[in-house]
């Protein structure tokens, strides 16, 4: 399969956390920052003939693409009709949303566009910790923003929350998960904050100004998955659930190792398994783009077949259906049993039999606590592997 990604790098305020190459809005941007996309996604038609029309599933992310006024977000879609991505006949067309620019004007424009499925980054519903990690919206404009969207009819809609963050205590992210699946959304996805070193919160962070209480993330990660499941909302990967048939199409070409093609700064794309980004800083995007996309100046991450079994195993194990063990097969290897067993006889790894009368298939998935020890379990495999004749 083959996806089409877009990065809109604005943000209201960038938040405290954020470790993304995201900038704050400048309306004084929005005209030249679209007019460069579009050069870039021509540029990439032309060198890549009848690829973009092939694709299945467009993404809008960023940044906060519901930043963009709509003249800009129109300018966009008419591009890539122009080069051949028909919103209306993808499988999906996804576009992120933040409250504070969430309105009845972005999400009709949205929904004229041919946007079928929207995220909206909520975060938290406390107020005190939304002030903690600088998000630009109050707890009321999630809610107003929530309510909106799940007003809409048969538009796919995604809650996205936080745990593990500072001055969070277990309850109030179970209060947080409860609240928002009592919404009526068919997708909700819950990230562990990873205090990156070069963001403001983690300058706070190593200065000792805030804590982050890592013992507390089982428990708030393992609650989360119980109270998600109960409402039907079923785990398909480490941190996205979905009412059955409302998985991200996206989302799983990437987990899936499908192929994509990334605009914007920094955007990354995989094609011919070759990982590649374009400069990632705007100034210095601005003039890749400007000097109509040389190759030279692509980041270039070509896997050895090392890189590439230890991303399979990775990718694989993060979702729930698991490592097929014909895809290893495919991949040519096969996991080193006595490793295996090891991890199954604590439950943290389970073998499934799916055979019939046609086929024999089996898969390794993870099972209870062993989606918290997700790392050590496939650096386990990742070491132990041997390569089939
Ligand atoms: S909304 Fe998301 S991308 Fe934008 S600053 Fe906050 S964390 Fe970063």
């Amino acid at each position: 399969m083959f996806g089409v990604y877009i990065h809109i790098p604005f943000c209201r305020k960038v938040c405290d956390y954020c470790d993304f190459r995201v900038m704050p809005s400048q309306s004084k941007l929005f005209g030249e920052f679209t007019d460069l996309l579009c050069k870039q996604i021509v540029c990439f038609g032309r060198l890549h003939p009848g690829l973009l029309s092939s694709a299945e599933t467009l993404y809008l992310g960023g940044g906060t693409p519901s930043e963009l006024p709509p003249e800009f977000l129109r300018q966009i879609f008419d591009c890539l009709r122009s080069v051949g991505v028909e919103p209306s006949k993808l499988k999906e067309v996804s576009m992120e949303f933040n409250p504070e620019s969430t309105n009845e004007a972005t999400v009709q424009n949205a929904l004229d566009l041919g946007v079928k499925r929207i995220s909206l980054g909520l975060q938290s519903f406390d107020p005190g910790i939304l002030r903690t990690v600088g998000r630009s919206h109050s707890v009321e404009m999630g809610l107003s923003a929530l309510r909106l969207l799940t007003s809409v009819p048969h538009l796919q809609v995604n809650g996205d929350l936080m745990f593990d963050l500072p001055g969070q205590s277990v309850q109030g992210f179970l209060d947080d998960v409860d609240r928002l699946s009592d919404f009526p959304l068919n997708h909700v996805s819950f990230y562990g904050l990873n205090v990156s070193p070069r963001s403001r919160l983690g300058h706070k962070v190593s200065a000792g100004c805030l804590t982050v209480n890592e013992d507390l993330y089982e428990s708030m990660y393992m609650g989360g998955v119980e109270i998600l499941e109960k409402k039907g909302l079923m785990r398909y990967e480490v941190s996205n659930f979905a009412r059955p048939g409302f998985e991200s199409v996206h989302n799983q070409n990437y987990w899936n190792r499908g192929e994509y093609a990334g605009f914007g700064p920094g955007a990354h794309s995989y094609l011919g398994k070759m990982r590649y980004y374009a400069p990632e800083i705007y100034p210095r995007w601005r003039e890749y783009v400007k000097a109509d996309c040389p190759k030279t100046q692509l980041s270039l991450d070509e896997l050895d077949r090392e890189a590439a079994i230890m991303e399979f195993l990775w990718l694989s194990l993060r979702q729930s259906k698991g490592i097929s063990t014909e895809e290893l097969q495919k991949m040519g290897i096969s996991l080193d049993k006595s490793v295996c067993d090891r991890w199954i006889s604590k439950g943290f790894l389970k073998h499934e039999n799916m055979s019939n009368l046609l086929q024999r298939k089996s898969c390794f998935r993870l099972e209870g606590r062993g989606w918290i020890f997700m790392d050590d379990i496939v650096t386990d495999l990742a070491n132990s592997y041997s390569n089939l004749e």
